[in-house]
């Protein structure tokens, strides 16, 4: 059998693309390669969300190089989103690549490989089923593509206009799912919220599945604060099986880069719907996204994004970097704050979001709660690791099975993790 290695960077939607490009491969007839040994194609599945995210991907595919030169029958492919953005850097930079495809050609794949080799490949079935490598966790792709168009964001380009797949067919999947045992299920999309397929809007789809998911933990992501209404916010505090979590991307606390992100809300509604959630689901899990640097974000526009860090106290927030992205309309606009004030300014957020942080986890020690375990721990070795429904990680001793849903005691807390101990 010939063989493939799948190197996936980027969102969860790419570890979805990546799950049933592999199904299509095996599908196909390859099978995939051991550890370490070289394969007869090699496909690379990217992300172009920020330049740093190509530049990992460009350095990997660089050094594929010396796989053709061992192997010059060797068939290398790159996907995802970077080829739909940038496809000329990639041709340019890496002539050793063999052929490109888009995140909605995942089912040509074989055909082409076929076509480069000049061998025939045995026909795909039009459905496959994703191979999943991260039970109990399973993702479920609800929709696709962004019709946004946030002026820093590649995605609308890359991804195209937003698609929602029947309620059915998610339905369908979130049954497999249940049936092999899964337990902590994440409806996923580029902006969940905005799903909608005839009478089904994503509130309705949420009850749907949540009616199907008894005793799993049930997620969803991404979400836009213009578009998570009062419905979704009664379907999240009323779902029975709903994870006690809502990610829920700020960007700014400035109205004015808000503005010019085209996000399409400012801090009133922002703060607005995080007060009914809130009052919805008390204590609830809240984290998001934050971006600094955008250009024009003046050390005032700045100060407030702090505040709002202040004022919010967010579980967690993941800061970046403005990058100027290909394509987009913030790429036309003046990117002059130095390099130096971006990272400053990151760190200043990442500093006292990690102080936040650790003030609300230190507040759970002595809380007796239930977690879903996933492993082994990845911070101490002979531990576990176990997910609380606000998708915290808990790392614990003691006797415990991967996909088992356990009682446990926190005792100690960080920034990023707890610590707890067995309830028996
Ligand atoms: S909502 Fe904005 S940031 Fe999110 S994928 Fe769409 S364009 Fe990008």
């Amino acid at each position: 059998m010939p063989t493939y290695e799948l190197i996936v960077y980027g969102c969860q939607m790419n570890d979805y693309d990546g799950e049933k490009l592999a199904a299509i491969m095996e599908a196909a007839g390859y099978e995939r390669a051991a550890e370490g040994d070289a394969a007869d194609v090699v496909l690379v599945y990217t992300c172009a969300v920020r330049q740093s995210a190509t530049a990992r991907a460009l350095g990997r595919i660089t050094s594929l190089a010396r796989v053709k030169k061992d192997n010059p029958r060797a068939i290398i492919g790159v996907g995802g989103c970077w080829p739909a953005v940038e496809s000329d850097v990639i041709e340019r930079a890496c002539p050793h690549v063999d052929f490109t495809f888009g995140t909605t050609e995942l089912e040509n794949v074989p055909a082409a490989l076929a076509e480069i080799s000049g061998e025939r490949g045995p026909s795909v079935p039009a459905e496959v089923s994703p191979l999943r490598k991260s039970w109990p966790r399973a993702n479920v792709a609800i929709m696709r593509g962004c019709n946004n168009f946030c002026s820093y964001c590649v995605v609308p380009y890359a991804r195209g206009a937003e698609t929602y797949r029947p309620a059915d067919d998610v339905l369908k999947e979130v049954e497999e799912l249940l049936r092999a045992g899964f337990k902590d299920i994440t409806l996923i999309g580029q902006n969940v919220n905005s799903y909608r397929r005839g009478e089904v809007t994503f509130a309705r789809l949420l009850k749907k599945v949540d009616a199907l998911c008894d005793g799993v933990f049930l997620r969803f992501i991404t979400n836009h604060p213009r578009d998570f209404g009062d419905d979704a916010v009664d379907a999240l505090a009323q779902g029975r099986n709903v994870a006690r979590h809502l990610h829920l991307p700020l960007q700014s606390g400035s109205d004015a880069i808000l503005h010019a992100m085209n996000r399409g809300y400012d801090m009133n509604r922002y703060l607005d719907v995080v007060s009914k959630v809130r009052e919805a689901v008390p204590g609830i899990c809240l984290t998001t996204d934050l971006l600094v640097g955008f250009p024009g974000e003046t050390e005032a526009a700045f100060e407030e994004t702090y505040r709002a860090l202040e004022e919010i106290r967010f579980d967690s927030a993941y800061v970046f970097i403005y990058s100027s992205r290909p394509g987009t309309a913030a790429a036309a606009l003046e990117d002059a704050l130095p390099r130096a004030e971006k990272v400053n300014r990151l760190q200043t957020l990442a500093a006292r979001q990690r102080a936040i942080s650790l003030e609300i986890n230190r507040g759970l020690i002595g809380e007796e709660t239930v977690a879903l375990v996933e492993g082994r721990s990845a911070k101490n070795a002979g531990e576990h690791a176990g997910r609380l429904s606000e998708s915290k990680i808990v790392n614990f001793g003691g006797k415990a099975r991967a996909g088992e849903f356990i009682a446990v005691k926190i005792t100690a807390a960080s920034p990023w993790t707890l610590r707890g101990e067995l309830v028996t």
